[in-house]
């Protein structure tokens, strides 16, 4: 059954359009790999987003399907890889003539635009689609290429053999996974490559290890847990001393005593 997922210009989620969307578990029936989905824009809240938005009132804006989905943060929080995301051309307004296109049943008629995920019946699928013009597929996965290859901080590359192919392929797809999950921003500073130097610069982070090279020998590495994305200037930061990694709380603190010190 298709299914509307919301993406709001501010999100607590970090999701890419198009490519990662991140959902409670109690939605965890309504996306499921295969699953049709329209992508929903709640009303404009802040005018700086006005012009990354196709309408100010709520609207439709695109399809997509759900790829893979997997849980995180102990199972609480799912993600679903977003595949074949086509913008439409317009935004397609959830009210014609005075109605919602979506259906509200009784018992949800006090809370239902509050649902980030919205099962919706194949024929309001098909009234939202022969009302869009529907793009090409969207072929911007910055977030997800391998050209930024050098900004992956293997657990193992620390030793002197040989960097193969398998390992090379591996530690790509362990980045894409890290990035999955948290997303493009400093996990320590809070910089982000896209919002500071713009389309250019988007899905550029590296991702580094928390554990010590030495000490991780070929273990198996868990994107959620042992990954973390760095700005590059935190990044060089946390190993700036040859005997010793900085953890991520030490560099959160060093930037908290340093702003208020200069104040
Ligand atoms: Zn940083
Ligand atoms: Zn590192």
């Amino acid at each position: 059954m298709p299914t509307v997922i919301v993406e709001n210009d501010v999100s607590q989620w970090d999701d890419q359009t198009g490519e990662v969307y991140h959902f409670p578990k109690r939605y965890r029936d309504l996306l499921l790999p295969g699953e049709r989905v329209i992508y929903y824009k709640g009303r404009m809240k802040d005018k700086r987003f006005e012009g990354s938005r196709l309408s100010k009132s709520p609207h439709y804006f695109g399809i997509a399907e759900v790829g893979d989905v997997f849980p995180i943060k102990n199972g609480k929080e799912l993600l679903a890889k977003i595949i074949n995301f086509r913008p439409f051309e317009v935004a397609i307004d959830f009210q014609q003539d005075g109605e919602y296109l979506e259906k509200i049943p009784k018992s949800k008629e006090t809370n239902y635009w509050r649902d980030g995920v919205r099962r919706i019946d194949e024929d309001t699928y098909n009234e939202i689609l022969s009302l869009a013009i529907v793009g090409p597929v969207s072929e911007t996965k910055t977030i997800l290429s391998d050209s930024d290859n050098q900004s992956f901080e293997s657990g193992v590359e620390g030793r002197s053999s040989a960097y193969t192919g398998t390992r090379y392929e591996r530690d790509q797809e362990l980045r894409k996974r890290a990035i999955l999950i948290h997303g493009c921003t400093c996990a320590a500073c809070g910089f982000n490559f896209e919002e500071f130097y713009g389309e250019y610069a988007k899905g550029f982070i590296h991702i580094h290890h928390v554990e010590p090279l030495f000490e991780t020998g070929e273990k198996i590495v868990n994107p959620e847990t042992d990954l973390v994305p760095l700005c590059a200037n935190c990044h060089a930061v946390v190993h700036r001393k040859r005997d010793k990694t900085l953890t991520v709380e030490d560099l959160q603190a060093m930037i908290k005593r340093d702003v208020v010190e200069s104040v």
